[in-house]
């Protein structure tokens, strides 16, 4: 059993781990962070000229290629220093530019692919609605009519994270009205943001403020017949092959900021001192970092035996789903124990203790949320479904 990366892979995590020295200092990200609603357009702008947006998306369209073990590397490093905010990049290489490349046809793939890995082209994911997220079948309102070349949208979508910048809303929206199975009669179209009757409202939240997340209106709002990504009514099946990578680069995100946890946690005991010595000298908070590491490195064999695991083409929505759970959940515990560490300063806006908490908080609840990923991780033992 061989755990350790490629020299390709070795060489490519250092060369970003130095670009995010260099070009996303922590203490640029978390000024970034602050500005509420003001999108962080630096950061996407670096990161294009740095070719970065075209992680993971193939050399043939434009991109770097690199295959999911590659895509968590970078996210990792990206969410180090990033935080949240690295779903700038997320959003549009990984999410947006792997649902076109599931659902999306030849024509549409050269011409959209190569323009996001350029950095010419923001996605943003309209799938989540106000009635429902976790059921998000049972919760969708927003109609696609067919009429004529195209089709006419209405309805609500809520969270959909830069919305209000993206050029393109990857829209999910029902295509027919009564069809026999609950997961047929679904279509994903690619919606420029600036259609008429498209309105867009960002909405105040905990973490990542600068990237906006948004509700999101449609009335009447025309999509030509081009835009539909894939078959009509068959998309909710090329959707759920794209669940196993979002989960493994959830992952990484989460490690990322784990990552970045455990580094500040560690200067600062060595730094900070009480009682006439470093504070890291107690025993507590000496256990404290024991438990952030054991469950970095937890996380990282789990990340890598689940992103190698999907690289070889083998089954492991369980073992995804695990991860993502196990990441969000440590993460979370690792940002509140480093608060405590930093004591007041883990509180105050001028260290990232607070982002990262903030941050990876939302990874529990989204893109799946962790109680619902239990169901999925029960059933996968056998056990019926529970909803
Ligand atoms: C900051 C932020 C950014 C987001 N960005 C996007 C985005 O870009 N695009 C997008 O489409 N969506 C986005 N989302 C939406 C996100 O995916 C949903 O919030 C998530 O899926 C949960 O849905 P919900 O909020 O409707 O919660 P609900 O579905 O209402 O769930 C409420 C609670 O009930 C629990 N629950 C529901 N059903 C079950 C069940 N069967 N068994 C056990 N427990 C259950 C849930 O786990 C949760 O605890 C974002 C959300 C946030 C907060």
């Amino acid at each position: 059993m061989n755990f350790d990366l490629t020299e390709e892979q070795h060489l490519f995590r250092e060369s970003v781990r130095k670009w995010v020295v260099n070009e996303c200092p922590k203490d640029w990200c978390r000024d970034l962070e602050r500005r509420e609603h003001e999108y962080p357009q630096e950061l996407w702008d670096r990161l294009t000229r740095a070719g970065f947006h075209g992680v993971g998306i193939p050399e043939e369209y434009g991109g770097l290629g690199g295959d999911i073990i590659t895509q968590a590397l970078f996210a990792r490093e990206l969410a180090r220093h990033a935080g949240g905010l690295a779903w700038i990049w997320g959003i549009t290489s990984f999410s947006g530019a792997h649902a076109l490349r599931v659902h999306g046809s030849e024509e549409q793939k050269r011409e959209m692919l190569p323009k996001m890995a350029a950095g010419d082209l923001r996605a943003a994911m309209s799938f989540s609605e106000p009635s429902g997220g976790t059921d998000l079948l049972g919760g969708m309102k927003t109609e696609a009519r067919k009429v004529g070349d195209g089709w006419v949208v209405n309805g609500e979508k809520i969270w959909s994270t830069t919305a209000d910048t993206a050029d393109y809303l990857l829209l999910m929206a029902r295509s027919e009205k009564n069809p026999s199975r609950r997961t047929d009669g679904i279509s994903v179209f690619f919606v420029p943001r600036e259609t008429p009757g498209i309105t867009v409202t960002p909405l105040p939240k905990l973490g990542m403020r600068a990237l906006s997340s948004c509700a999101v209106h449609f009335e009447d709002a025309f999509v030509p017949d081009d835009l539909l990504l894939g078959e009509a009514g068959r998309a909710w099946y090329d959707t759920t092959k794209t669940l196993n990578n979002e989960r493994i680069l959830n992952t990484a995100m989460c490690l990322g900021m784990l990552d970045g946890v455990l580094e500040d946690a560690l200067e600062h005991m060595k730094t900070r001192s009480a009682f006439g010595k470093t504070i890291g000298h107690f025993q507590i908070l000496q256990h404290y970092v024991a438990d952030i590491a054991m469950a970095q490195k937890q996380i990282e064999l789990l990340l890598y035996n689940t992103a190698w695991l999907q690289a070889e083409g083998r089954p492991c929505g369980v073992e995804s789903t695990m991860a993502k759970t196990c990441a969000s959940e440590a993460v979370s515990k690792a940002a509140d124990r480093g608060i405590s560490i930093l004591g007041g300063m883990g509180y105050s806006a001028e260290t990232d203790m607070q982002r990262y908490w903030r941050d990876s908080r939302l990874l529990s609840i989204g893109p799946i949320s962790n109680e619902m990923a239990r169901n999925v991780i029960a059933e996968g033992f056998g056990l019926p479904r529970s909803f």
